[in-house]
C-alpha cells in the first residue's frame, strides 16, 4: 500500500476535491430516531442522496466543496480498490493537509449549511482505518466513528449524555466509507482513564474519550460510574456546580474519585494539619509519609488569615504557599527530627510544596484543571517532596515533571464553573474548595 508516491496520491486527491458526500445524519435530525432506522448502523442513510452543501470551514482551512454525485463504495467494491497509506487535501490557500491511516480527524457533519458557523465540538470525529481509490481518482476513507454522548443515548437509553462533556467522544465499532473531501483536520484524541494516577493533563476544548461502544450489543464499556464514587454516578466533566467537583483519594487501597457532595467533611481544624495530611497521602502505599516521625503533626490553633487564603483570585501561588509555610513553622513541636523535617520542607521550592499540598480535584468548576484535573501533577509533586524528605535532591527542572503548569495544579473553584469557552476574561467569583475526607480510609482528600 505504501508503494505509491506522494505525487500520485496528491494527484488523485486534488481531482477528487470536487466531491462532497455526507454519510451521516444531519445534525438537525433528532437523535432519538436512530434506533428506528432499518440500517444496523443508524448513521448510514438508506439511499445515498446527492449532497450539495458547501459548509463553512474552520478558520484555518477554507476548503472548496463543490456538490457532486458520489456514491460510497460497497464492501465488495472496497476490497477491490487500490490501497494508500494516506491522502492529502489541499485547501483554498493551497495549503496541503495530510491524513494518515491511524489518524483521528474532524469530519464535516452532514447537513452543515453554507455560512453556518461550526463550533469545533460540532464536528464529527473519525479514526482513519483505510484509504482506497476507486478507479483513478475517486478516493474514499474507511472510518471508525467516535460518537457523541447524545448519539449513544439515542441507542442506549440508560446512557446519560448529560454526564458526557461537549468534547467527549465514545469510540464505537461503527464503520463507514467517507469521501476524503469531508475531512477537516487531524486532531489529538486524549484518553481519560478513571483512577489513573498518571493521567495526562487534558486541556479544555480538546477531544477526549473514556468509553467504548458496541452498537449491536448496545454495550458501553467501562460501565459508567463503576470505578468512581460510591453513588455510581459518573464524572460529569462539564457540570459547573462546585458540588459535582470530584476529589481523589490516591492511597493504594482507595484510588477513587468521590463527588464533593458525597464525601464527608473534614472537621479537623488547622490549615497546616490539613495541608500536611494532604501532602502525606501517598499513592505508593497506605502509609502516611512521616513529617515528624508520628504521621501527623501536632494540633495547633488555626492562624489568622490562613483559612481564607484558598480561593482568592490574585497572587495565589506565592502568597498561599507562604501562608502554608508559616503554618508549618507554627507547629510548636519540640521534636528535633520533626524540626529538621520542617526545615527540609521549608528548603524545598515553595510552589512544589504548594502543589503537593493540593487536594486532587477535577470538575468544570476547577476551570484551570482542564478535564482531567490536577491528579498527575499533585501525585508527582507529592512523590518529589516525599523523596526530598528522604534526602533525595529535588531536580532543578522539577516543574517539567508535573505535566502541566502550577496554575493548572493549584485548585481554585469558579462559582459558576466553566460557563464559557473564552479564557482570560476578568475576575470570576470563586468558592473555597471543600475540605473532605475519603469515605473509605478517612484520609484528607
Ligand atoms: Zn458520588
Ligand atoms: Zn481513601
Amino acid at each position: 500500500m505504501q508503494d505509491k508516491t506522494e505525487e500520485e496520491v496528491k494527484g488523485v486527491q486534488v481531482k477528487s476535491v470536487a466531491r462532497v458526500f455526507g454519510l451521516r445524519r444531519s445534525l438537525s435530525e433528532p437523535a432519538r430516531n436512530f434506533h428506528s432506522s432499518t440500517s444496523p448502523y443508524p448513521f448510514c442513510m438508506p439511499s445515498r442522496k446527492r449532497t450539495t452543501f458547501t459548509p463553512r470551514k474552520s478558520k484555518k482551512a477554507k476548503r472548496k466543496h463543490v456538490g457532486g454525485d458520489p456514491t460510497a463504495p460497497t464492501d465488495e467494491e472496497w476490497l477491490k480498490m487500490t490501497e494508500f497509506g494516506s491522502f492529502i487535501v489541499r485547501d483554498e490557500e493551497q495549503v496541503e493537509h495530510t491524513f494518515k491511516k491511524g489518524d483521528t480527524a474532524t469530519v464535516l457533519p452532514h447537513g452543515a449549511k453554507v455560512g453556518e458557523a461550526l463550533d469545533l465540538y460540532d464536528y464529527w470525529i473519525a479514526k482513519i482505518r483505510g484509504v482506497r481509490v476507486r478507479g483513478t481518482d475517486d478516493v474514499w476513507v474507511r472510518v471508525q466513528w467516535y460518537w457523541s454522548g447524545e448519539e449513544v443515548h439515542g441507542v442506549v437509553n440508560a446512557f446519560d449524555a448529560n454526564k458526557c462533556g461537549r468534547y467527549e467522544r465514545i469510540f464505537s465499532d461503527h464503520f463507514d466509507y467517507v469521501s476524503t473531501t469531508a475531512f477537516d483536520e487531524v486532531i489529538p484524541m486524549r484518553r481519560l482513564i478513571e483512577g489513573e494516577i498518571e493521567q495526562p493533563f487534558i486541556p479544555r476544548n480538546t477531544f477526549y474519550t473514556r468509553y467504548t461502544f458496541e452498537y449491536l450489543a448496545r454495550n458501553v464499556q467501562p460501565k459508567p460510574g463503576i470505578d468512581s464514587c460510591m453513588c455510581n454516578t459518573p464524572y460529569a466533566p462539564d457540570d459547573p456546580s462546585p458540588a459535582s467537583v470530584m476529589h481523589f483519594c490516591p492511597r493504594l487501597s482507595c484510588r477513587r474519585f468521590f463527588h464533593a457532595s458525597c464525601a464527608p467533611r473534614d472537621r479537623r481544624v488547622g490549615a497546616a494539619s490539613r495541608a500536611n495530611r494532604l501532602l502525606m497521602a501517598s499513592t505508593d502505599s497506605d502509609e502516611a509519609v512521616a513529617l515528624s516521625g508520628q504521621g501527623e503533626p501536632p494540633k495547633k490553633k488555626p492562624k489568622l488569615g490562613s483559612s481564607g487564603g484558598r480561593g482568592r483570585g490574585r497572587g495565589r501561588g506565592r502568597g498561599r504557599g507562604a501562608d502554608m509555610q508559616r503554618d508549618l513553622d507554627g507547629n510548636g513541636s519540640n521534636d528535633d527530627s520533626h524540626d529538621s523535617q520542617e526545615l527540609r520542607l521549608k528548603a524545598l521550592p515553595e510552589d512544589l510544596v504548594l502543589v503537593a499540598q493540593q487536594p486532587i480535584v477535577r470538575g468544570a468548576a476547577f476551570v484551570a484543571g482542564g478535564v482531567s484535573g490536577n491528579i498527575s501533577a499533585v501525585v508527582r509533586a507529592r512523590r518529589l517532596v516525599s523523596a526530598a524528605l528522604a534526602g533525595v535532591e529535588v531536580p532543578a527542572k522539577w516543574k517539567d515533571l508535573l505535566g502541566c503548569t502550577i496554575e493548572n495544579a493549584v485548585v481554585e473553584l469558579n462559582e459558576l464553573g466553566d460557563s464559557s469557552d473564552e479564557e482570560g476574561e476578568g475576575e470570576r467569583p470563586t468558592v473555597n474548595v471543600r475540605k473532605l475526607l475519603c469515605p473509605h480510609c478517612g484520609g484528607a482528600i
